[in-house]
């Protein structure tokens, strides 16, 4: 079926052709025909599958065949709620791409940069905004924003917003909407845990439901394979790979921010253009360091899970998990930045003896095991005993008792981001070390909160300690209504 027959306008057409898409995605087949027709959705899709489009193209439409009254003084029409600054800041992209030949105006907030120039945008008058829900409140208090006339609300990544703790934020956020009957509301979720779909009971409007990758399966097209090595020798071999391969765009992950900057600096030291991205960094580093590696002046971009959330990069050949996460289900998002939008794609695993436990879980989410190969000359040490992965709040946590020296202070408050239980793991406790918001001025308040001290170096494969104590939180009750 072609983009036409799904009922978008020539403009759209015109706009989906200069992208150079010749067909639509099976998001896009399901979503784009619901949308027109002002139902609300609940739609199962990764990144990765042309979601964005799915949303943008209908929405677009749905405005435009009202149009806008061409006033500073219009009020906002839509509004894209997403989890991290990155996907605030391609989602913004991709409306103001496919909205081209429109009379449609679209903006886009986030925190980490100043708001000035955003509320000078928003007094010219928006119809669509894409916004992270800390900095949108931080309008709100402002008044530099009216969300009371919204007639389409889009929450995209929502598993992830309560991953990040944003349930506060976006209960706030629905208070200041037209009554939920009024508008219509779409929600994008790649996984469906009990929260997403109490979430979305309160929200949606009797909604079709979609899904298009199967839970948690990951896309046949991109190639997984196993490399077995000492944690010691990391480093080393992913160097090797890199140089050897002659890959010119590698999106690698740690576990933790400090590892991301360790690792950037080894791989620089070993000739390799690298930068890191993760929550510590600012908005302006992280802008720097994604359109670095998207310009091929970076060769090696070194993130943490949640800074990776959300990066779209065309054609992202390879993916290495330098340390496997503790949560399964990160290894599918992990995996899914590559291999997009039907291109093949490769994602590697340097797996040491410490982490064949995690190994175990996520071949077991994916119900198969994966190929290991043995590169020659990185053949693991036996002698070497597998010892508890150091990550930090989780394993602080574990002990309730502060340690010597910690005080009752360092242990996360209710304002925290949630860490849920990993589906399965046996290991306990979500262990990322970065699930605090990304957002805004509220980031600051959050980060006094927890306990994140500077990383100081430490010597090499010394695993860092962190303080804080990631016992799984209670939930604050989730949305009754919007
Ligand atoms: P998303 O899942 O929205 O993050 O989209 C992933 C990638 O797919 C983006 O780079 C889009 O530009 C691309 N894309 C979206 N729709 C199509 C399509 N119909 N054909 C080819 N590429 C697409």
């Amino acid at each position: 079926m072609s983009f036409s027959e799904l009922g978008l306008c020539a403009e759209l057409l015109r706009a989906v052709e200069d992208q150079g898409y010749t067909s639509p995605t099976p998001i896009q087949l399901q979503a784009i025909p619901i949308i027109l027709e002002g139902k609300d959705i609940l739609a199962g899709a990764q990144t990765g599958t042309g979601k964005t489009a799915g949303f943008t193209l209908p929405l677009l439409q749905r405005l435009h065949s009202n149009p806008p009254e061409m006033s500073p003084r219009r009020p906002l029409r839509a509004l894209i709620l997403t989890p991290t600054r990155e996907l605030a800041a391609q989602v913004g992209e991709s409306v103001a791409n496919y909205g081209r030949h429109l009379l449609l105006k679209s903006t886009v907030i986030f925190g980490g940069v100043k708001i000035n120039p955003q509320i000078q945008q928003l007094h010219k008058g928006v119809d669509i905004l894409v916004a992270t829900p800390g900095r949108l409140l931080d309008h709100v208090s402002q008044k530099t924003l009216d969300l009371s006339k919204i007639e389409i609300l889009v929450l995209d990544e929502a598993d992830r917003m309560l991953d990040m703790g944003f349930i506060n934020d976006i209960r706030k956020i629905l208070r200041l909407l037209p009554s939920n009957a009024m508008r219509q509301n779409l929600l994008f979720s790649a996984t469906f845990s009990d929260e997403i779909r109490q979430l979305a009971e309160g929200l949606l409007n009797h909604p079709e439901h979609i899904q298009v990758t199967p839970r948690n399966t990951t896309a046949e097209r991109i190639q997984q394979t196993i490399y077995p090595v000492d944690k010691g020798r990391k480093r080393e071999m992913l160097s090797e790979m890199i140089g050897k391969g002659n890959w010119r765009q590698v999106l690698v992950f740690t576990r933790t921010k400090h590892g991301a900057n360790r690792l950037a600096q080894q791989l620089e030291l070993d000739g390799l253009s690298a930068a890191a991205i993760h929550g510590n960094k600012s908005q302006a580093a992280r802008t720097k360091a994604l359109s670095g590696f998207k310009n091929g002046d970076i060769r090696v971009l070194v993130a943490t899970d949640i800074a990776a959330r959300g990066l779209d990069i065309d054609q992202l050949p390879h993916v290495v998990n330098y340390e496997l996460p503790n949560v399964p289900e990160d290894y599918v998002h992990r995996i899914g930045r590559t291999g997009r939008a039907g291109n093949e794609g490769e994602a590697i695993s340097l797996v040491c003896v410490d982490e064949l436990k995690l190994l175990k879980d996520i071949e077991r989410l994916l119900k198969r095991s994966l190929p290991k190969v043995q590169l020659a000359g990185y053949e693991p040490d036996p002698s070497i005993k597998p010892e508890p992965i150091q990550q930090g709040r989780q394993d602080r946590s574990r002990q309730s008792q502060p340690r010597q020296g910690q005080s009752r202070q360092d242990q996360p408050r209710q304002s925290q981001p949630r860490q849920s239980q990993p589906r399965g793991t046996g290991q306990g406790q979500r262990a990322t070390s970065e699930t605090k918001r990304s957002d805004g001025p509220r980031q600051a308040q959050s980060e006094r909160g927890n306990s994140h001290k500077p990383q100081r170096a430490r010597p090499s494969g010394q695993q860092p300690r962190f303080a804080g104590n990631g016992q799984r939180q209670k939930r604050p009750a989730l949305l009754g209504g919007a």
